[in-house]
Protein backbone atom coordinates (compact mmCIF):
# COMPACT_ATOMS: atom_id res chain seq x y z
CA UNK A 1 0.00 0.00 0.00
CA UNK A 2 2.06 3.35 -0.80
CA UNK A 3 1.24 6.03 1.85
CA UNK A 4 0.10 9.76 1.50
CA UNK A 5 2.09 11.36 -0.50
CA UNK A 6 4.01 9.29 -2.20
CA UNK A 7 5.63 9.56 -5.44
CA UNK A 8 5.68 7.96 -8.69
CA UNK A 9 7.66 9.27 -11.36
CA UNK A 10 6.96 8.72 -14.93
CA UNK A 11 7.11 11.38 -18.06
CA UNK A 12 4.48 13.62 -18.01
CA UNK A 13 1.66 14.50 -21.14
CA UNK A 14 0.35 18.12 -20.89
CA UNK A 15 0.76 21.67 -18.48
CA UNK A 16 -2.66 20.72 -16.63
CA UNK A 17 -2.65 18.85 -13.51
CA UNK A 18 -5.47 17.04 -12.09
CA UNK A 19 -6.73 15.18 -8.77
CA UNK A 20 -9.21 12.32 -9.15
CA UNK A 21 -9.68 8.31 -8.23
CA UNK A 22 -7.63 5.57 -9.54
CA UNK A 23 -9.44 2.85 -11.65
CA UNK A 24 -7.47 0.30 -12.40
CA UNK A 25 -8.59 -1.11 -16.20
CA UNK A 26 -8.95 -4.81 -16.38
CA UNK A 27 -6.92 -6.58 -18.62
CA UNK A 28 -8.10 -8.80 -21.84
CA UNK A 29 -6.86 -11.49 -23.42
CA UNK A 30 -6.99 -11.41 -27.32
CA UNK A 31 -9.99 -13.01 -29.56
CA UNK A 32 -8.99 -16.51 -30.34
CA UNK A 33 -8.48 -17.28 -34.34
CA UNK A 34 -10.88 -18.96 -36.32
CA UNK A 35 -11.06 -22.44 -35.51
CA UNK A 36 -13.14 -26.07 -35.90
CA UNK A 37 -15.20 -27.53 -33.36
CA UNK A 38 -14.30 -30.93 -31.83
CA UNK A 39 -17.16 -32.58 -33.24
CA UNK A 40 -19.64 -31.66 -30.44
CA UNK A 41 -22.58 -30.12 -32.98
CA UNK A 42 -25.36 -29.55 -30.57
CA UNK A 43 -22.69 -28.28 -27.90
CA UNK A 44 -21.39 -25.38 -30.39
CA UNK A 45 -25.24 -24.49 -30.98
CA UNK A 46 -26.16 -24.56 -27.47
CA UNK A 47 -23.25 -22.08 -26.67
CA UNK A 48 -24.35 -19.43 -29.65
CA UNK A 49 -27.84 -19.67 -28.15
CA UNK A 50 -26.05 -18.55 -24.40
CA UNK A 51 -23.62 -16.09 -26.10
CA UNK A 52 -26.49 -14.46 -27.94
CA UNK A 53 -28.90 -14.31 -25.11
CA UNK A 54 -26.20 -12.84 -22.99
CA UNK A 55 -25.38 -10.14 -25.72
CA UNK A 56 -28.59 -9.15 -26.38
CA UNK A 57 -29.51 -8.74 -22.49
CA UNK A 58 -26.02 -6.20 -22.54
CA UNK A 59 -27.93 -4.42 -25.36
CA UNK A 60 -31.07 -4.01 -23.40
CA UNK A 61 -29.40 -2.67 -20.67
CA UNK A 62 -27.34 -0.32 -22.51
CA UNK A 63 -30.76 0.48 -24.61
CA UNK A 64 -32.53 1.45 -21.15
CA UNK A 65 -29.97 3.01 -20.02
CA UNK A 66 -29.46 5.24 -23.20
CA UNK A 67 -30.73 8.75 -24.00
CA UNK A 68 -33.84 8.27 -26.67
CA UNK A 69 -31.93 8.40 -30.17
CA UNK A 70 -29.43 5.96 -28.75
CA UNK A 71 -31.82 3.44 -27.22
CA UNK A 72 -33.42 3.53 -30.73
CA UNK A 73 -29.60 2.32 -32.34
CA UNK A 74 -29.47 -0.37 -29.40
CA UNK A 75 -32.63 -1.48 -29.96
CA UNK A 76 -31.92 -2.13 -33.60
CA UNK A 77 -29.01 -3.97 -33.33
CA UNK A 78 -30.53 -6.29 -30.40
CA UNK A 79 -33.18 -7.13 -33.41
CA UNK A 80 -30.29 -7.60 -35.56
CA UNK A 81 -28.62 -9.78 -32.96
CA UNK A 82 -31.69 -12.23 -32.68
CA UNK A 83 -32.75 -12.13 -36.84
CA UNK A 84 -33.47 -15.77 -37.34
CA UNK A 85 -32.01 -16.15 -41.09
CA UNK A 86 -28.38 -15.16 -39.45
CA UNK A 87 -28.92 -17.63 -36.68
CA UNK A 88 -29.66 -20.03 -39.85
CA UNK A 89 -26.35 -18.67 -41.55
CA UNK A 90 -24.60 -19.26 -38.64
CA UNK A 91 -25.83 -23.24 -38.18
CA UNK A 92 -24.86 -23.64 -41.22
CA UNK A 93 -21.16 -22.95 -40.55
CA UNK A 94 -21.05 -25.00 -37.30
CA UNK A 95 -22.47 -27.98 -39.73
CA UNK A 96 -19.23 -27.12 -41.95
CA UNK A 97 -16.85 -27.73 -38.81
CA UNK A 98 -16.43 -23.84 -37.81
CA UNK A 99 -17.03 -23.79 -33.70
CA UNK A 100 -19.57 -21.18 -32.38
CA UNK A 101 -17.57 -18.20 -32.21
CA UNK A 102 -16.04 -18.08 -35.70
CA UNK A 103 -19.29 -19.75 -36.88
CA UNK A 104 -21.42 -16.54 -35.92
CA UNK A 105 -18.57 -13.99 -37.17
CA UNK A 106 -18.58 -15.86 -40.66
CA UNK A 107 -22.41 -15.60 -40.67
CA UNK A 108 -22.33 -12.04 -40.35
CA UNK A 109 -19.26 -11.31 -42.87
CA UNK A 110 -21.93 -13.72 -45.53
CA UNK A 111 -24.46 -11.17 -44.63
CA UNK A 112 -22.32 -8.04 -44.94
CA UNK A 113 -21.33 -9.09 -48.64
CA UNK A 114 -25.17 -9.71 -49.29
CA UNK A 115 -25.92 -6.31 -48.20
CA UNK A 116 -23.43 -4.22 -49.60
CA UNK A 117 -24.39 -1.58 -51.20
CA UNK A 118 -27.84 -0.79 -49.25
CA UNK A 119 -26.85 2.54 -46.94
CA UNK A 120 -28.55 2.13 -43.99
CA UNK A 121 -27.38 -1.87 -43.52
CA UNK A 122 -23.72 -0.29 -44.17
CA UNK A 123 -23.80 2.44 -42.00
CA UNK A 124 -24.19 -0.20 -39.26
CA UNK A 125 -21.80 -2.42 -40.31
CA UNK A 126 -19.13 -1.58 -37.92
CA UNK A 127 -21.63 -2.07 -35.06
CA UNK A 128 -23.38 -5.34 -36.60
CA UNK A 129 -18.99 -6.44 -36.81
CA UNK A 130 -18.83 -5.74 -33.33
CA UNK A 131 -21.48 -7.64 -32.01
CA UNK A 132 -20.40 -10.88 -33.45
CA UNK A 133 -17.04 -10.10 -31.98
CA UNK A 134 -19.00 -9.61 -28.29
CA UNK A 135 -20.96 -13.05 -28.93
CA UNK A 136 -17.56 -14.61 -30.15
CA UNK A 137 -16.00 -13.06 -27.10
CA UNK A 138 -18.70 -14.43 -24.49
CA UNK A 139 -17.84 -17.57 -26.13
CA UNK A 140 -14.73 -17.82 -25.16
CA UNK A 141 -14.81 -16.08 -21.86
CA UNK A 142 -12.97 -13.48 -22.78
CA UNK A 143 -14.44 -9.52 -21.73
CA UNK A 144 -14.11 -7.27 -24.16
CA UNK A 145 -13.51 -3.27 -23.89
CA UNK A 146 -12.30 -1.56 -20.63
CA UNK A 147 -15.71 -1.57 -19.34
CA UNK A 148 -14.91 2.14 -17.78
CA UNK A 149 -17.03 4.19 -15.63
CA UNK A 150 -19.42 6.54 -17.51
CA UNK A 151 -19.73 8.96 -14.73
CA UNK A 152 -17.58 10.93 -12.19
CA UNK A 153 -13.97 11.93 -11.85
CA UNK A 154 -11.42 8.85 -12.42
CA UNK A 155 -7.82 8.68 -13.38
CA UNK A 156 -7.30 5.55 -15.07
CA UNK A 157 -4.57 3.43 -14.83
CA UNK A 158 -3.18 0.73 -17.24
CA UNK A 159 0.02 -0.88 -18.82
CA UNK A 160 -0.88 1.19 -22.24
CA UNK A 161 -3.39 1.83 -24.21
CA UNK A 162 -4.41 0.86 -27.64
CA UNK A 163 -5.73 3.60 -30.14
CA UNK A 164 -9.14 0.76 -30.33
CA UNK A 165 -9.00 1.34 -25.99
CA UNK A 166 -8.63 5.04 -26.05
CA UNK A 167 -12.03 5.30 -28.60
CA UNK A 168 -13.72 3.88 -25.40
CA UNK A 169 -12.67 6.94 -22.94
CA UNK A 170 -15.82 8.10 -21.37
CA UNK A 171 -15.83 11.48 -19.88
CA UNK A 172 -15.34 9.87 -16.34
CA UNK A 173 -12.02 9.71 -17.76
CA UNK A 174 -9.86 13.43 -15.79
CA UNK A 175 -6.33 11.57 -16.42
CA UNK A 176 -4.70 8.50 -17.66
CA UNK A 177 -1.46 6.74 -16.14
CA UNK A 178 0.72 3.89 -17.89
CA UNK A 179 2.70 1.55 -16.69
CA UNK A 180 4.35 0.99 -19.61
CA UNK A 181 4.55 3.30 -23.08
CA UNK A 182 6.44 6.17 -23.28
CA UNK A 183 6.36 10.01 -24.33
CA UNK A 184 5.36 9.06 -28.04
CA UNK A 185 3.04 6.23 -27.52
CA UNK A 186 -0.39 6.50 -28.84
CA UNK A 187 -1.76 7.06 -25.11
CA UNK A 188 0.41 10.34 -25.08
CA UNK A 189 -0.70 11.36 -28.95
CA UNK A 190 -4.31 10.91 -28.06
CA UNK A 191 -4.06 12.29 -24.23
CA UNK A 192 -2.53 15.22 -26.04
CA UNK A 193 -4.82 15.73 -28.51
CA UNK A 194 -7.76 15.04 -26.00
CA UNK A 195 -6.23 17.59 -23.56
CA UNK A 196 -6.08 14.59 -20.43
CA UNK A 197 -3.32 15.12 -18.57
CA UNK A 198 -1.58 11.93 -18.73
CA UNK A 199 2.12 10.36 -16.52
CA UNK A 200 3.31 7.61 -19.19
CA UNK A 201 5.93 5.36 -18.09
CA UNK A 202 5.35 5.37 -14.46
CA UNK A 203 6.39 1.69 -13.37
CA UNK A 204 5.42 2.31 -9.90
CA UNK A 205 2.46 2.97 -10.96
CA UNK A 206 1.43 -0.66 -10.64
CA UNK A 207 0.98 -0.17 -7.06
CA UNK A 208 -1.52 1.53 -7.63
CA UNK A 209 -5.26 0.19 -6.55
CA UNK A 210 -8.80 0.96 -7.53
CA UNK A 211 -10.32 3.75 -4.87
CA UNK A 212 -6.81 5.53 -3.98
CA UNK A 213 -7.04 9.44 -4.89
CA UNK A 214 -4.04 10.84 -6.53
CA UNK A 215 -2.25 13.74 -8.35
CA UNK A 216 -1.51 13.86 -11.96
CA UNK A 217 0.65 16.11 -12.17
CA UNK A 218 2.34 16.24 -15.67
CA UNK A 219 4.59 19.29 -15.79
CA UNK A 220 6.75 17.97 -12.63
CA UNK A 221 6.56 14.34 -14.56
CA UNK A 222 4.97 12.67 -11.38
CA UNK A 223 1.84 11.43 -9.99
CA UNK A 224 1.07 12.39 -6.33
CA UNK A 225 -0.75 10.26 -3.94
CA UNK A 226 -3.57 11.73 -2.08
CA UNK A 227 -1.95 15.05 -3.66
CA UNK A 228 -4.44 18.08 -4.87
CA UNK A 229 -3.81 20.40 -7.43
CA UNK A 230 -2.42 22.72 -5.28
CA UNK A 231 0.54 20.79 -4.95
CA UNK A 232 1.05 20.83 -8.76
CA UNK A 233 4.40 21.83 -10.56
CA UNK A 234 3.62 25.21 -12.20
CA UNK A 235 4.41 25.47 -15.70
CA UNK A 236 6.48 28.35 -16.81
CA UNK A 237 3.78 31.17 -17.55
CA UNK A 238 5.29 32.76 -21.24
CA UNK A 239 3.53 36.40 -22.30
CA UNK A 240 3.50 37.37 -26.25
CA UNK A 241 5.19 40.42 -27.02
CA UNK A 242 3.43 39.81 -30.34
CA UNK A 243 0.40 38.34 -32.37
CA UNK A 244 2.49 36.28 -34.79
CA UNK A 245 4.94 33.62 -33.41
CA UNK A 246 8.00 33.40 -34.82
CA UNK A 247 6.77 30.66 -37.25
CA UNK A 248 3.92 29.16 -38.01
CA UNK A 249 2.16 26.36 -35.49
CA UNK A 250 0.35 23.77 -37.38
CA UNK A 251 -1.73 21.07 -35.61
CA UNK A 252 -1.92 17.27 -35.94
CA UNK A 253 -5.10 15.77 -36.40
CA UNK A 254 -6.49 12.00 -37.50
CA UNK A 255 -10.05 12.16 -37.72
CA UNK A 256 -12.97 14.96 -38.31
CA UNK A 257 -13.53 15.04 -34.71
CA UNK A 258 -9.71 16.63 -34.74
CA UNK A 259 -10.16 18.65 -37.46
CA UNK A 260 -13.48 20.55 -36.70
CA UNK A 261 -11.54 21.03 -33.21
CA UNK A 262 -7.97 22.06 -34.88
CA UNK A 263 -10.12 24.96 -36.24
CA UNK A 264 -11.29 26.28 -33.31
CA UNK A 265 -7.59 27.55 -32.65
CA UNK A 266 -5.04 30.01 -33.68
CA UNK A 267 -3.25 26.82 -35.68
CA UNK A 268 -2.21 28.02 -39.48
CA UNK A 269 -3.13 25.17 -41.42
CA UNK A 270 -2.35 20.90 -40.55
CA UNK A 271 1.10 19.82 -40.32
CA UNK A 272 0.11 16.52 -40.17
CA UNK A 273 -3.16 14.47 -40.98
CA UNK A 274 -2.80 10.90 -39.98
CA UNK A 275 -4.71 9.22 -42.79
CA UNK A 276 -4.21 5.36 -41.10
CA UNK A 277 -5.89 6.68 -38.06
CA UNK A 278 -9.45 6.98 -39.98
CA UNK A 279 -8.81 3.13 -41.05
CA UNK A 280 -7.83 1.36 -38.02
CA UNK A 281 -11.00 -0.92 -37.60
CA UNK A 282 -11.45 -1.36 -41.55
CA UNK A 283 -11.77 -4.71 -42.38
CA UNK A 284 -12.50 -3.71 -46.24
CA UNK A 285 -10.58 -1.68 -48.08
CA UNK A 286 -12.52 1.73 -48.16
CA UNK A 287 -13.48 2.53 -52.21
CA UNK A 288 -12.45 6.10 -53.66
CA UNK A 289 -15.65 7.66 -53.26
CA UNK A 290 -15.64 6.97 -49.94
CA UNK A 291 -12.26 8.26 -49.37
CA UNK A 292 -12.93 11.04 -51.38
CA UNK A 293 -15.73 12.46 -49.28
CA UNK A 294 -14.20 11.50 -46.11
CA UNK A 295 -11.28 13.66 -47.00
CA UNK A 296 -13.31 16.82 -48.88
CA UNK A 297 -14.99 16.75 -45.22
CA UNK A 298 -12.21 16.71 -43.63
CA UNK A 299 -10.11 19.09 -45.51
CA UNK A 300 -13.21 21.98 -45.44
CA UNK A 301 -13.34 21.74 -41.45
CA UNK A 302 -9.51 22.41 -40.88
CA UNK A 303 -8.39 25.62 -39.94
CA UNK A 304 -7.27 28.39 -42.58
CA UNK A 305 -3.30 27.18 -44.06
CA UNK A 306 -2.16 24.38 -45.60
CA UNK A 307 -2.74 20.94 -44.88
CA UNK A 308 0.05 18.35 -44.95
CA UNK A 309 -1.65 14.83 -45.24
CA UNK A 310 0.27 11.81 -44.78
CA UNK A 311 -0.39 8.92 -46.62
CA UNK A 312 -1.21 6.12 -44.89
CA UNK A 313 1.37 4.57 -41.84
CA UNK A 314 0.09 1.33 -41.50
CA UNK A 315 2.13 -1.47 -40.22
CA UNK A 316 4.20 -1.90 -36.79
CA UNK A 317 1.74 -0.33 -33.87
CA UNK A 318 -0.68 0.30 -36.18
CA UNK A 319 -2.25 -2.37 -38.16
CA UNK A 320 -4.83 -1.67 -40.56
CA UNK A 321 -6.93 -4.74 -40.83
CA UNK A 322 -7.61 -4.63 -44.32
CA UNK A 323 -3.59 -4.11 -45.67
CA UNK A 324 -2.46 -7.55 -45.54
CA UNK A 325 1.11 -7.77 -43.38
CA UNK A 326 3.19 -10.22 -43.43
CA UNK A 327 4.11 -11.48 -40.08
CA UNK A 328 7.28 -9.87 -38.99
CA UNK A 329 9.57 -10.88 -36.15
CA UNK A 330 10.25 -7.18 -35.70
CA UNK A 331 7.91 -5.22 -37.17
CA UNK A 332 8.79 -1.84 -36.54
CA UNK A 333 12.11 -2.33 -38.48
CA UNK A 334 9.76 -4.20 -41.14
CA UNK A 335 7.94 -3.48 -43.98
CA UNK A 336 5.78 -0.54 -42.59
CA UNK A 337 5.14 3.51 -43.82
CA UNK A 338 6.00 3.93 -47.60
CA UNK A 339 7.24 0.50 -48.08
CA UNK A 340 3.76 -0.57 -48.46
CA UNK A 341 4.40 0.70 -51.76
CA UNK A 342 5.70 -2.48 -52.69
CA UNK A 343 2.62 -4.72 -51.34
CA UNK A 344 0.15 -2.49 -51.40
CA UNK A 345 1.29 0.35 -54.06
CA UNK A 346 -2.20 0.08 -55.58
CA UNK A 347 -3.94 1.94 -52.43
CA UNK A 348 -1.48 4.40 -52.38
CA UNK A 349 -2.09 5.23 -55.63
CA UNK A 350 -6.07 5.08 -54.95
CA UNK A 351 -4.91 7.48 -51.44
CA UNK A 352 -3.32 10.11 -53.96
CA UNK A 353 -5.88 10.40 -56.48
CA UNK A 354 -9.03 10.54 -53.52
CA UNK A 355 -7.10 13.30 -52.40
CA UNK A 356 -6.57 15.09 -55.60
CA UNK A 357 -10.31 15.37 -56.16
CA UNK A 358 -10.83 16.46 -52.49
CA UNK A 359 -8.32 19.04 -53.09
CA UNK A 360 -10.72 20.50 -55.88
CA UNK A 361 -13.67 19.83 -54.13
CA UNK A 362 -12.93 21.66 -50.78
CA UNK A 363 -11.05 24.41 -52.52
CA UNK A 364 -7.58 24.00 -50.01
CA UNK A 365 -3.83 23.91 -50.81
CA UNK A 366 -2.89 19.91 -49.84
CA UNK A 367 1.10 18.83 -49.03
CA UNK A 368 1.38 15.37 -49.29
CA UNK A 369 3.83 13.35 -47.89
CA UNK A 370 4.75 9.67 -46.98
CA UNK A 371 6.13 8.27 -43.78
CA UNK A 372 9.14 6.31 -42.75
CA UNK A 373 11.57 6.82 -46.13
CA UNK A 374 14.78 5.51 -45.84
CA UNK A 375 16.33 6.59 -48.92
CA UNK A 376 16.79 9.55 -51.80
CA UNK A 377 15.36 6.90 -54.16
CA UNK A 378 13.00 6.17 -52.13
CA UNK A 379 11.33 9.51 -52.17
CA UNK A 380 12.17 10.45 -55.56
CA UNK A 381 9.86 7.16 -56.25
CA UNK A 382 6.57 9.14 -53.95
CA UNK A 383 7.61 12.30 -55.37
CA UNK A 384 6.97 10.61 -58.89
CA UNK A 385 3.54 8.75 -57.76
CA UNK A 386 2.08 11.86 -55.99
CA UNK A 387 3.45 14.47 -59.06
CA UNK A 388 1.35 12.81 -61.14
CA UNK A 389 -1.76 11.28 -59.04
CA UNK A 390 -2.16 15.64 -58.44
CA UNK A 391 -1.53 18.85 -57.96
CA UNK A 392 0.46 19.16 -54.41
CA UNK A 393 3.85 20.10 -52.88
CA UNK A 394 5.24 16.96 -51.99
CA UNK A 395 7.72 16.12 -49.40
CA UNK A 396 8.76 13.06 -47.07
CA UNK A 397 8.86 12.22 -43.49
CA UNK A 398 12.32 12.41 -41.73
CA UNK A 399 11.88 9.36 -39.32
CA UNK A 400 15.05 7.48 -40.17
CA UNK A 401 18.67 8.43 -39.29
CA UNK A 402 19.58 7.40 -42.78
CA UNK A 403 17.46 9.88 -44.81
CA UNK A 404 19.73 12.85 -42.35
CA UNK A 405 22.62 11.87 -44.51
CA UNK A 406 20.43 11.82 -47.76
CA UNK A 407 19.14 15.52 -47.28
CA UNK A 408 21.35 17.05 -50.08
CA UNK A 409 20.12 14.30 -52.50
CA UNK A 410 16.47 15.56 -51.90
CA UNK A 411 17.81 18.77 -53.54
CA UNK A 412 14.92 19.44 -56.53
CA UNK A 413 12.85 16.12 -55.56
CA UNK A 414 10.91 17.11 -52.97
CA UNK A 415 9.63 20.33 -51.80
CA UNK A 416 9.83 20.26 -48.25
CA UNK A 417 10.31 17.68 -45.08
CA UNK A 418 8.72 17.34 -41.70
CA UNK A 419 10.27 15.42 -39.44
CA UNK A 420 8.41 12.69 -37.13
CA UNK A 421 10.59 12.93 -34.04
CA UNK A 422 8.56 10.12 -32.07
CA UNK A 423 9.92 7.44 -34.77
CA UNK A 424 13.28 9.50 -34.91
CA UNK A 425 13.91 9.16 -31.80
CA UNK A 426 12.77 5.43 -31.90
CA UNK A 427 15.33 4.49 -35.05
CA UNK A 428 18.10 6.95 -33.25
CA UNK A 429 18.46 5.52 -29.89
CA UNK A 430 17.14 2.11 -31.14
CA UNK A 431 14.60 2.11 -28.22
CA UNK A 432 11.15 0.66 -29.33
CA UNK A 433 8.74 3.42 -28.97
CA UNK A 434 6.07 1.61 -26.59
CA UNK A 435 8.47 -0.41 -24.92
CA UNK A 436 7.92 0.01 -20.76
CA UNK A 437 11.41 0.82 -19.68
CA UNK A 438 13.35 2.76 -22.43
CA UNK A 439 10.87 6.54 -22.21
CA UNK A 440 14.01 7.94 -20.90
CA UNK A 441 15.54 7.22 -24.20
CA UNK A 442 12.59 8.62 -26.09
CA UNK A 443 13.22 12.19 -24.25
CA UNK A 444 13.14 14.87 -26.57
CA UNK A 445 15.15 16.93 -24.91
CA UNK A 446 18.69 13.73 -25.53
CA UNK A 447 21.59 15.47 -26.63
CA UNK A 448 22.22 13.22 -29.66
CA UNK A 449 18.24 13.97 -30.39
CA UNK A 450 18.99 17.63 -30.74
CA UNK A 451 22.57 17.55 -32.24
CA UNK A 452 20.20 15.71 -35.02
CA UNK A 453 17.53 17.87 -35.42
CA UNK A 454 19.79 21.16 -35.25
CA UNK A 455 21.71 18.83 -38.52
CA UNK A 456 18.31 18.53 -40.08
CA UNK A 457 17.62 21.64 -39.90
CA UNK A 458 21.11 22.95 -41.17
CA UNK A 459 21.10 20.79 -44.33
CA UNK A 460 17.79 21.87 -45.35
CA UNK A 461 18.53 25.33 -45.46
CA UNK A 462 21.80 24.62 -47.25
CA UNK A 463 19.06 23.03 -49.75
CA UNK A 464 16.46 25.47 -49.65
CA UNK A 465 13.84 22.58 -48.81
CA UNK A 466 11.43 23.93 -47.01
CA UNK A 467 11.28 21.81 -42.83
CA UNK A 468 9.00 21.41 -40.68
CA UNK A 469 8.54 19.11 -37.43
CA UNK A 470 5.51 17.12 -36.49
CA UNK A 471 6.39 14.65 -33.75
CA UNK A 472 5.32 14.80 -30.13
CA UNK A 473 8.13 17.13 -28.89
CA UNK A 474 6.62 20.14 -31.03
CA UNK A 475 3.61 19.89 -28.63
CA UNK A 476 6.36 21.51 -25.77
CA UNK A 477 5.85 25.07 -25.81
CA UNK A 478 10.23 25.00 -24.51
CA UNK A 479 11.03 22.67 -27.10
CA UNK A 480 9.03 24.60 -29.64
CA UNK A 481 11.02 27.67 -29.27
CA UNK A 482 14.69 25.47 -29.57
CA UNK A 483 13.18 23.60 -33.24
CA UNK A 484 12.72 27.34 -34.10
CA UNK A 485 16.08 28.42 -32.83
CA UNK A 486 17.30 25.63 -35.04
CA UNK A 487 16.06 26.64 -38.23
CA UNK A 488 13.13 24.88 -39.14
CA UNK A 489 9.96 27.15 -40.99
CA UNK A 490 7.15 24.89 -39.11
CA UNK A 491 6.30 23.18 -36.12
CA UNK A 492 2.93 20.89 -36.06
CA UNK A 493 1.39 20.22 -32.22
CA UNK A 494 -1.40 18.44 -31.22
CA UNK A 495 -4.43 20.19 -31.13
CA UNK A 496 -4.76 20.83 -27.25
CA UNK A 497 -1.15 22.69 -27.58
CA UNK A 498 -1.59 24.77 -30.36
CA UNK A 499 -2.64 28.12 -27.84
CA UNK A 500 0.77 27.18 -25.50
CA UNK A 501 3.11 26.92 -28.30
CA UNK A 502 1.95 29.51 -30.22
CA UNK A 503 2.42 31.83 -26.91
CA UNK A 504 6.05 30.53 -26.59
CA UNK A 505 6.49 31.31 -30.05
CA UNK A 506 5.27 34.77 -29.75
CA UNK A 507 7.06 35.79 -26.54
CA UNK A 508 10.63 36.32 -28.19
CA UNK A 509 12.16 36.28 -31.39
CA UNK A 510 14.25 35.17 -33.69
CA UNK A 511 17.57 36.09 -32.59
CA UNK A 512 16.44 34.64 -28.74
CA UNK A 513 15.30 31.40 -29.71
CA UNK A 514 18.71 30.97 -31.73
CA UNK A 515 20.28 31.73 -28.64
CA UNK A 516 18.17 29.25 -26.03
CA UNK A 517 19.33 26.88 -29.09
CA UNK A 518 22.92 27.38 -29.25
CA UNK A 519 22.89 27.12 -25.05
CA UNK A 520 20.87 23.88 -25.57
CA UNK A 521 23.49 22.55 -27.42
CA UNK A 522 25.72 22.35 -25.36
CA UNK A 523 24.38 20.05 -22.40
CA UNK A 524 25.45 16.81 -22.18
CA UNK A 525 22.02 15.25 -20.72
CA UNK A 526 18.64 15.37 -21.23
CA UNK A 527 17.77 16.95 -17.89
CA UNK A 528 20.46 19.58 -18.17
CA UNK A 529 19.30 20.39 -21.74
CA UNK A 530 15.77 20.84 -20.46
CA UNK A 531 16.81 22.60 -17.70
CA UNK A 532 18.82 25.02 -19.84
CA UNK A 533 16.34 25.48 -21.95
CA UNK A 534 13.67 26.78 -19.30
CA UNK A 535 16.27 28.91 -17.17
CA UNK A 536 16.74 31.00 -20.24
CA UNK A 537 13.11 31.20 -21.47
CA UNK A 538 12.07 32.52 -17.80
CA UNK A 539 14.91 35.08 -18.42
CA UNK A 540 13.62 35.76 -21.83
CA UNK A 541 10.27 34.97 -22.59
CA UNK A 542 7.87 34.58 -18.75
C1 LIG B 1 6.46 10.60 -35.69
O1 LIG B 1 6.94 9.47 -35.85
O2 LIG B 1 7.00 11.50 -35.02
C2 LIG B 1 5.15 10.92 -36.29
C3 LIG B 1 4.68 12.15 -36.28
O3 LIG B 1 4.44 9.86 -36.79
P1 LIG B 1 3.61 8.80 -35.88
O4 LIG B 1 3.70 9.22 -34.46
O5 LIG B 1 2.23 8.80 -36.41
O6 LIG B 1 4.37 7.55 -36.18
MG1 LIG C 1 6.06 8.14 -37.31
Amino acid sequence: MLASGAILTGLGVGLNAVSGEVFRVKEHKPLPIPAKHQGDQQAEVESLRGAIAHVSDDLKRLAEKAGETSAEIFEALEMILQDESLFDAALAEIDSGWEAGTAFVNAVETFAELLSGDPTFEERLADIRDLAKRVAAHIHGISLGLNLPEEGRYVIVGQDFSPADTAQFTKAVIGVITIQGGPTSHTAIICRSKAIPAVVSCATAEQLVDGVQVLVDPVGDRVVVEGNESDATAAISFVAKSNDPIIPVRANIGSLEDSIAAATTAAEGVGLFRTELLYLQSTTRPSKEKQIASYTEILKAAPEGPIVVRTIDAGSDKPVPFLEMPKEENPALGVRGFRLVVPHREFIVDQLQSLEQARKDSGREVWVMAPMVALASEAAQFAEIARKAGNFKVGIMVETPSIIYEIPNLKGVVDFISVGTNDLSQYLFASDRLHPSLGSLLNPWQPALIRALGEIAKECRAVSIYSGVCGESASDPAFAVVLAGMGFDSVSSSRSQVGAVRTALSSLDKAQAQEIYKAVAQAKTADEAKSIALAKLSLLAG
